[in-house]
């Protein structure tokens, strides 16, 4: 039986050919009909194989050198360049609709020490799992970037104020409850995270808001580490 989108019926006859590429196979052309095939149907398939082999490739290659040029490697999440470039598009549609945006910038804490006492190996180990719980814990609309070595930035589309250190938060407490198993033994990190949030922060553009959330991690930090520091101006206007 075929069951398509617009028809299901059953077949008399079908044709298979393998599509392929250079020698490289890129998947199979599945005709069917329910009465039977005309006469130059073979030679017809001959011209969709082709046609197909090298679309196909285009578009693999395509997809590929997308992920690539966007994707770190390492943890699976946007790279740096990229990400900033969906932040920037991203803010910019909540400035004009007018709807709340929020950042947190995170940093894993005494990472150095990480590497130091069980090897850069391990460290990958532990960095990956950490990119891992927070995008478990994002939205499918939130965006996760590896900004810098050990840090990582989350850009949190319509979230309030509240709700933007509620999310650090919960990053936080779910990196400290991570193990991570290494070679028999068990890893476990904590991160400091630095939160801003739009229109609070009477920002213009994401460089001032990615700085302010920068500011609050320097606090987190200075404050003892393991927590969730909301950006406050410094000196207050009133
Ligand atoms: P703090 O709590 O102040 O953030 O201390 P820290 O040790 O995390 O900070 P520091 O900036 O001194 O060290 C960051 C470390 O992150 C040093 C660097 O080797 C490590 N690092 C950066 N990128 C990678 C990576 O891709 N893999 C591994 N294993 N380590 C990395
Ligand atoms: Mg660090
Ligand atoms: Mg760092």
């Amino acid at each position: 039986m075929v069951e398509g989108v617009l028809t299901s019926f059953r077949p008399s006859q079908i044709l298979l050919t393998p599509v392929s590429f250079k020698q490289q196979s890129q998947g199979v052309v599945v005709l069917a009909t329910g009465t039977a095939f005309p006469r130059d149907a073979l030679w017809l398939l001959e011209l969709v194989r082709q046609g197909y082999g090298l679309a196909l490739n285009n578009a693999l290659t395509h997809s590929q050198l997308q992920h690539i040029a966007a994707i770190d490697p390492l943890t699976d999440v946007y790279n740096r360049r990229f990400g900033l470039a969906r932040l920037h598009e991203e803010f910019g549609r909540s400035r004009r609709s007018g709807s709340p945006f929020g950042l947190c910038i995170f940093d894993i804490d005494h990472f150095k020490s990480v590497n130091d006492t069980y090897g850069h190996l391990s460290g990958d180990k532990v960095l990956t799992g950490v990119a891992e719980q927070a995008r478990e814990a994002l939205r499918s609309e939130d965006i996760l970037i590896r900004y810098g070595g050990e840090e990582f930035l989350m850009v949190l589309p319509g979230a309030a104020t509240s709700q933007v250190a509620e999310v650090g938060e919960r990053i936080r407490k779910r990196i400290e409850e991570m193990r991570v198993e290494n070679n028999g033994t068990s890893l476990s990190v904590t991160v400091s995270v630095g939160c801003s949030a739009y229109p609070d922060d009477q920002v213009e553009d994401e460089q001032t808001l990615i700085g302010h959330a920068d500011e609050a991690l320097y606090q987190a930090k200075a404050g003892g580490r393991n927590r969730v520091v909301r950006y406050r101006p410094a000196t207050s206007s009133e």
